[in-house]
C-alpha cells in the first residue's frame, strides 16, 4: 500500500521515488532541504497518491486519511512541543498546495491554521502583540473563506471599511475589543450570505483546507493549463503542511532571499536582500531591504550568527544540486527557517558565468555546464539587445529573422543607405523585399526590414550572414513610392526618421530606443572549449565575404561549408561584368565578360582560402537565376545600357527573356552550368588558380570543394564535373602544379534524394540544402511562405516554421534516407547542411542523430551551433546512441 503521508524536519524526511511527482515541487523541496539538515520548519506532505485515492473528490475526505493526517499531527505536535489548538502555545500551521511542475489555479497558500475565537488570545499573550495576532486571523479567515467556501475577498473589504465607519478606526482596529468586534462581522456576513462559518476545532480547519486544495485541481485555469503543457490529469496534487514561523513579528524577525553566488562574476558569494520586520509580501515592493553580502561580509548584521548559518546551508545546498540556487529565508526569535531553494533565475551572460565558476570549484562537470546553457540565450551575448525599461510604440511586428537590435534612420533604397552611412550616420534600410542589388546596402546599414519574405528570405539569409538585425514580413508596413512615406497604421514616416527593431522578437518601433550592447567574457571562450571538447559534428561556416570569413574564425568555425559565389558579383564594377556576360549574344561575347570576372573571383578566393588558412573552403558554382543580376528600374537599365554601349531595347528585350514566374525554380543551379558551362569553367579556374597561389603563399596545400547546386540528376553532376576536372587539368598543366580538390553537390531536390546513391557515385561530398529542399519537399515557395506559415503555426497545423527548425518527419526523413542511399555506394562520403536550420539548435539535434558530418550556418551562429552540436552529442551518448567521430 503506497504511503499517503510524508514527513519532514531538519535533518530528516521520509523517502519516496520520484519525489517532484508524489510529494509535488513544493513538499520535495521541503523535503530535500530537511534531508541536508536545513533547518526547515518540520511538518508533513499528503502526497498525489492520497489525492488519488480520493480521486480529487468534492466529498468528505475518506476516514482513512484523516486517520493518516490525525496521526501526522500528533508527530507534529511532538516534534514542536505544540498542540494543535493547545491553551497554551498551539501549533499553527501553513498549508501549500503543489503539483509535480508550478501550475496556476491550484489552491493558494492557506496560513495560521489552527487560530479560532480562543488561540488568537493565546497567541496574542504569547508574542505579546494583540494586533499581529488578530491581524493573522483576519488573514485566515479571509484565505480559509474564499479556498473552502469560495467567497468573494472584496466582500470583507467592504466589510471592514463599513466597520471602521461605525467605530471610527482607520487601517485596522486599535484595540482588542475593536478586532474582536470586526472578527465576529466576519462570522456574521459568512453564517448570514453564505450559511457557513469557519469551523473553530482546527484538525477540522485543516481536513476543509486539505480537502479544497484537493478540488482545485479542477480549477478551470488549471485544467487548461494541464492540457497546455500535456500534463496528465490524473498526475495530481500534493499539499504540504508545516508549522508557522512566526517571522513578522517584530524587529529581529523578517524574510529574505539568499543566492549562492554572485551572478556578475560567477562568485561563490552570498547575495540577495533581507527585510526585517514588517509585513512583507514580496521584496520587490520592499524599499529598505538589506544586501546581504554586505550583512554576510561586514559581520553588521543584527543576527550574525543566523547569517553565516545561513551562508553555510546555502553553500550545502549548491554542492548537493550543482546549481546556484536561490533560497527564500525566514528569521524569527534568533532562528534561521529555508522555506524553499530553486535553481537561481539569471540572464544569459550570468548563466554562463556561473556554469563555467562551478566547473572551477568542482561542482558540476563540464559536460554538465554544456547542458545547463540553452544554446539560443547565445544570441543575446553577441548582439546589442533593447533596453525595454521605458514606453515603446510598436509600429509593426514582422518575423525576428536575424538577431540584434539596432536604431537609425529609415532609408528606402540601398544607394540612400550608402550615401547616409558615407556621413557616419546610422541607417535601417527598409524595403518591400531585398535582391542580390541591395547587398552593399545592406551591408552598410545597420539594420534591414522587408515587408514580404520569410526567415529564408534573401534579406534574412544575408543579414545573418552579415550579423546584421533583420524584421522580414512585417506585412502591415507599406512602402508609397510616390510619396517616399512609409505607412504604419495611422503613423506616417518619411525618409530620416529614426526607427529601432528588434530582430529577435520581430518588433518595429518609433524612435530611438536605448540598446544594451553586449560583453564576452573569458567565461564564454571556456565554455566553447568545453562544447569543442565534447562535439563530433564540425561547425562551418556560411560565409563569401572577408569580413564574414574573419568574423566566423573569430567564433571557432570550421571552415566554410557554403560561398554562394553569386553575393560576390555584385560590388563595384563587378556587377557591370557581370551583365555583360548575361547581356552577350553569344559564347565568344560571354567568355570576354568572364575573363574581366576571372581575376575579381580569382582574388576573392586566395582570400577566402588565407583566412581559412587550411580549413576546407566549400565553394558553390552560381545559383540563382540571371535575371536577378540585371537592372530593374528604367535609371538604371539606361545607365547600364550606356555602360556597356548597347541599345536599351537590347537590354529590356534580355530583360523580358529570361524573366521568370516560379518561386525560384527555373533557369538556376547546375541548370545554367549546363546551359553556358562556360561561367562554371571561369569559376573552375578561378577557384584552382586561386587554391595554387594560396597554396603556395602559406606552404601548404589548399584543398577545395567545389559544389554544384540544385542537381537532381547524376548525369547532371557528370556532365558539370567533367568541365570541371577538364579545367584542373588544364590549370595544372599551365602551372605545373598538382592539386587535390573535391567535386561535390547540395541536395536540394526531392529527386536526388531518391538517386543519392547514384548521384554520390560521382559526388564526393553532399551538403544539404534544407532551404530549397524544404521549399521543394513541401511545394512552398520559400519567399512567398511568410505570407501563411505563421498562421498554420498559429492555428497548429504546424509545431514550426519548417524554414527555421528542420521538420523531422518529412524534410529530415528525406535527408536520412539520402545519407543511407549515399553511404552505400560511396562509404567514406562527407555529409554536411548548409540551409538555415544547419545554426537551429534543434534542428542540429537531429543533424546529430542522423550522423552528418558538419553542419554549416552564418557567421554569427556558429558559437549556437557549437554549443548545440556538444549537447546533441552528449546527450545521444548518455542515452547510449552516441556516435563515434568519423
Ligand atoms: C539551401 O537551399 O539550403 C541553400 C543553402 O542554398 P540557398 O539558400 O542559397 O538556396
Ligand atoms: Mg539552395
Amino acid at each position: 500500500m503506497p504511503k499517503r503521508i510524508f514527513t519532514f524536519r531538519q535533518g530528516d524526511a521520509e523517502k519516496t521515488a520520484d519525489a517532484v511527482q508524489a510529494l509535488g515541487h513544493k513538499g520535495a523541496n521541503l523535503a530535500l532541504l530537511a534531508s541536508l539538515d536545513a533547518p526547515v520548519p518540520p511538518g508533513f506532505t499528503v502526497g498525489t497518491h492520497a489525492w488519488r485515492e480520493t480521486k480529487g473528490a468534492a466529498g468528505d475526505l475518506p476516514q482513512i486519511l484523516k486517520t493518516d493526517i490525525g496521526e501526522a499531527i500528533e508527530w507534529l505536535e511532538t516534534v514542536t512541543g505544540r498542540r494543535f489548538g493547545g491553551d497554551q502555545r498551539p501549533l499553527l500551521l501553513a498549508v501549500r498546495t503543489s503539483a509535480g511542475a508550478p501550475m496556476p489555479g491550484l489552491a493558494e497558500s492557506v496560513l495560521d491554521v489552527g487560530l479560532n475565537d480562543a488561540t488568537v488570545d493565546i497567541i496574542a499573550a504569547e508574542l505579546d502583540d494583540a494586533a499581529f495576532a488578530y491581524r493573522s486571523y483576519r488573514r485566515f479567515i479571509e484565505s480559509f473563506a474564499a479556498l473552502v467556501f469560495d467567497a468573494d475577498l472584496a466582500e470583507f473589504e467592504d466589510l471592514c471599511d463599513l466597520e471602521s465607519e461605525r467605530v471610527g478606526w482607520s487601517g485596522e482596529p486599535r484595540t482588542v475589543l475593536e478586532w474582536r468586534m470586526l472578527i465576529g462581522r466576519y462570522h456574521d456576513f459568512l453564517d448570514r450570505e453564505l450559511g457557513v462559518l469557519v469551523p473553530q476545532t482546527p484538525l477540522q480547519q485543516l481536513l476543509e483546507v486539505i480537502r479544497a486544495s484537493f478540488v482545485s485541481w479542477r480549477s478551470p485555469m488549471a485544467a487548461s493549463y494541464r492540457k497546455l503543457h500535456a500534463i496528465p490529469e490524473n498526475a495530481g496534487l500534493a499539499v504540504t503542511v508545516h508549522a508557522m514561523i512566526f517571522n513578522e513579528r517584530d524587529h529581529k524577525s523578517g524574510r529574505g532571499r539568499a543566492i549562492s553566488r554572485d551572478l556578475s562574476t560567477g562568485e561563490a558569494r552570498l547575495t540577495g536582500e533581507f527585510a526585517l520586520g514588517g509585513r512583507i509580501e514580496a521584496f520587490d515592493d520592499i524599499p529598505e531591504t538589506i544586501d546581504l553580502g554586505q550583512l554576510v561580509a561586514g559581520g553588521a548584521a543584527p543576527f550574525p550568527a543566523v547569517f553565516a548559518d545561513l551562508a553555510h546551508h546555502v553553500r550545502r545546498i549548491e554542492a548537493h544540486v550543482g546549481d546556484a540556487v536561490e533560497v527564500e529565508f525566514m528569521v524569527g526569535d534568533d532562528a534561521l527557517f529555508l522555506m524553499q531553494s530553486r535553481p537561481a533565475r539569471r540572464g544569459a551572460g550570468e548563466a554562463v558565468r556561473v556554469a563555467v565558476e562551478l566547473v572551477s570549484d568542482g561542482i558540476i562537470e563540464p559536460q554538465d555546464a554544456i547542458l545547463r546553457i540553452d544554446p539560443a540565450s547565445l544570441d543575446l551575448l553577441l548582439h546589442p539587445t533593447l533596453d525595454r525599461a521605458g514606453e515603446m510604440t510598436v509600429l509593426a511586428r514582422g518575423m525576428g529573422a536575424s538577431p540584434g537590435a539596432a536604431t537609425g534612420e529609415v532609408v528606402f533604397t540601398a544607394e540612400r543607405a550608402q550615401a547616409l552611412a558615407n556621413e557616419d550616420r546610422s541607417v535601417i534600410l527598409v524595403r518591400n523585399e531585398t535582391y542580390p542589388e541591395d547587398i552593399h546596402g545592406m551591408h552598410v546599414a545597420d539594420g534591414v526590414v522587408t515587408i514580404r519574405g520569410g526567415t529564408t528570405s534573401h534579406a534574412a539569409v544575408v543579414a545573418r550572414g552579415i550579423g546584421k538585425p533583420c524584421v522580414t514580413g512585417a506585412g502591415s508596413l507599406r512602402i508609397n513610392p510616390e510619396t517616399g512615406r512609409l505607412h504604419a497604421g495611422d503613423k506616417v514616416l518619411k525618409e530620416g526618421d529614426q526607427i529601432t527593431i528588434d530582430g529577435s522578437s520581430g518588433e518595429v518601433i518609433e524612435g530611438a530606443v536605448a540598446l544594451i550592447r553586449p560583453s564576452l567574457s573569458g567565461d564564454f571562450a571556456i565554455l566553447m572549449e568545453f562544447a569543442d571538447t565534447a562535439r563530433r559534428m564540425g561547425v562551418r561556416t556560411n560565409a563569401e565575404t572577408p569580413h564574414e570569413a574573419r568574423a566566423a574564425r573569430s567564433f571557432g568555425a570550421e571552415g566554410i561549408g557554403l560561398c554562394r559565389t553569386e553575393h560576390m558579383f555584385f560590388e563595384g564594377d563587378r556587377i557591370q561584368a557581370m551583365r555583360e556576360m548575361i547581356l552577350a549574344p553569344d559564347e565568344i561575347g560571354r567568355r570576354r565578360a568572364l575573363d574581366k570576372l576571372l581575376p575579381i573571383q580569382r582574388s576573392d578566393f586566395i582570400e577566402l582560402f588565407e583566412i581559412m588558412a587550411g580549413l576546407p573552403v566549400t565553394i558553390r558554382l552560381l545559383d540563382p537565376p540571371l535575371h536577378e543580376f540585371l537592372p530593374k528600374s528604367d535609371g538604371e537599365i539606361a545607365e547600364t545600357a550606356g555602360t556597356l554601349g548597347v541599345d536599351e531595347a537590347v537590354v529590356r528585350q534580355r530583360i523580358a527573356a529570361l524573366e521568370e514566374f516560379n518561386p525560384m525554380l527555373g533557369h538556376r543551379g547546375c541548370r545554367l552550368a549546363i546551359s553556358y558551362p562556360e561561367i562554371a569553367e571561369m569559376q573552375a579556374r578561378a577557384i584552382f588558380e586561386a587554391a595554387i597561389e594560396a597554396g603556395e603563399r602559406a606552404g601548404a596545400a589548399v584543398v577545395p570543394e567545389i559544389m554544384v547546386p540544385l542537381v537532381s540528376l547524376r548525369r547532371e553532376l557528370d556532365f558539370v564535373k567533367a568541365r570541371i576536372d577538364a579545367v584542373a587539368a588544364q590549370v595544372m598543366e599551365e602551372r605545373a602544379h598538382r592539386i587535390d580538390y573535391l567535386v561535390g553537390t547540395m541536395i536540394e531536390l526531392p529527386r536526388a534524394v531518391v538517386r543519392a546513391d547514384t548521384i554520390a557515385e560521382v559526388a564526393e561530398f553532399f551538403s544539404f540544402g534544407t532551404n530549397d529542399l524544404t521549399q521543394t519537399v513541401y511545394g512552398i515557395s520559400r519567399d512567398d511562405a511568410a505570407n501563411f506559415l505563421s498562421t498554420y503555426v498559429r492555428q497548429g497545423i504546424l509545431e514550426r516554421d519548417p524554414f527555421q527548425t528542420v521538420d523531422v518527419e518529412g524534410v529530415g526523413e528525406m535527408i536520412a534516407v539520402a545519407c543511407e542511399k549515399a553511404r552505400s555506394t560511396r562509404g567514406d562520403i562527407s555529409l554536411g547542411v548548409c540551409g538555415e536550420q544547419g545554426g537551429d539548435p534543434d534542428s542540429i539535434a537531429f543533424f546529430e542523430e542522423t550522423g552528418l558530418d558538419y553542419v554549416s550556418c552564418s557567421p554569427f551562429r556558429v558559437p549556437i551551433a557549437r554549443l548545440a552540436a556538444a549537447q546533441s552529442a552528449i546527450r545521444l551518448s548518455r542515452a547510449g546512441r552516441g556516435r563515434a567521430r568519423r
